[in-house]
């Protein structure tokens, strides 16, 4: 009986778990093997409690040292680009099909004969639309984030307010506020850059005026900081998890830790 129980348990852990939307714990933070959901606390692979808060213990806290990660193409990062583009090519269907509805749905009153509507619109509209359409998946399914990498300096940090009036549902005006954080580049070869966010200041404080910086657009559209000595978090270039540096890898995508 024992032993049965024990083999089917072996039997489990041998397939893990396959992830395939969302995040959650499913790799070990110190040598980034899967892991499985709510079986065992302690890694087979290395040995290590899965628990940060375990096995930091008495560990001291350190930054992520000073000078660019070795670690920017690494196995698990690539693993982590194939599964977003997974979701991406599963998403993207599902959305179309969404907006589609929308639009026949706005389109509703202008419709009063569907059949004659639709035999006359779908050869010359929807024929195009959809060739339009398969155009820009395949292309943004080719393109999605593969930007060149670059090294450069932050050369000037600029937060800007912004207002807009807009006019609600009842035509009422209203004012939109907004703020926008600018972080200006320029790299090695003296182009610049520019990262613009919306309300969402995390990526700008992060970055101080002067310091060195390497973007890795080709994988992940991530800015790495030069010098890493004195943070106690560093952002995952995979989910953007906050991590401590004394872990490996991403608990949640499985990505490396881009330390030195
Ligand atoms: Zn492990
Ligand atoms: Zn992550």
């Amino acid at each position: 009986m024992a032993e049965t129980e024990e083999k089917r348990k072996q039997k489990k852990n041998k397939r893990p778990k396959k992830k395939w939307f969302g995040y959650g714990n499913f790799y070990c933070p110190f040598c980034g093997a899967r892991r499985n959901q709510g079986e065992e606390k302690i890694c087979p692979k290395c040995g290590k409690n899965y628990s940060l808060k375990i096995s930091l213990r008495g560990i001291p806290k350190q930054g992520g040292g000073i000078g660019f990660s070795p670690y920017a193409n690494h196995k698990s990062v690539m693993r982590y680009r194939k599964q977003e583009k997974k979701a991406f090519w599963i998403w993207a269907p599902v959305i179309s099909l969404i907006i589609a509805s929308i639009i026949l749905f706005e389109l509703r009153d202008k419709i009063y004969d569907w059949q004659s509507f639709l035999g006359a619109a779908l050869v010359p509209v929807g024929g195009p639309l959809v060739l339009i359409w398969l155009f820009w998946f395949w292309w943004y399914g080719m393109n999605y984030k593969k930007y060149k990498n670059w090294d450069g300096v932050v050369t000037r940090k600029e937060i800007k307010e912004y207002d807009e009036t807009k006019r609600d549902g009842n035509g009422n005006k209203y004012q939109e506020y907004s703020t926008f954080y600018t972080l200006y580049f320029k790299d090695d070869r003296g182009k610049e850059h520019t990262l613009v966010e919306r309300d969402m200041p995390q990526r700008f404080d992060f970055f101080e005026e002067g310091e060195r910086v390497r973007y890795h657009g080709k994988y992940t559209n991530y800015y790495e900081k030069y010098d890493k000595s004195g943070l106690d978090r560093i952002p995952c270039q995979g989910c953007g998890a906050a991590l401590d540096p004394r872990q490996n890898y991403c608990a949640d995508c499985g990505c490396i830790v881009l330390k030195v």
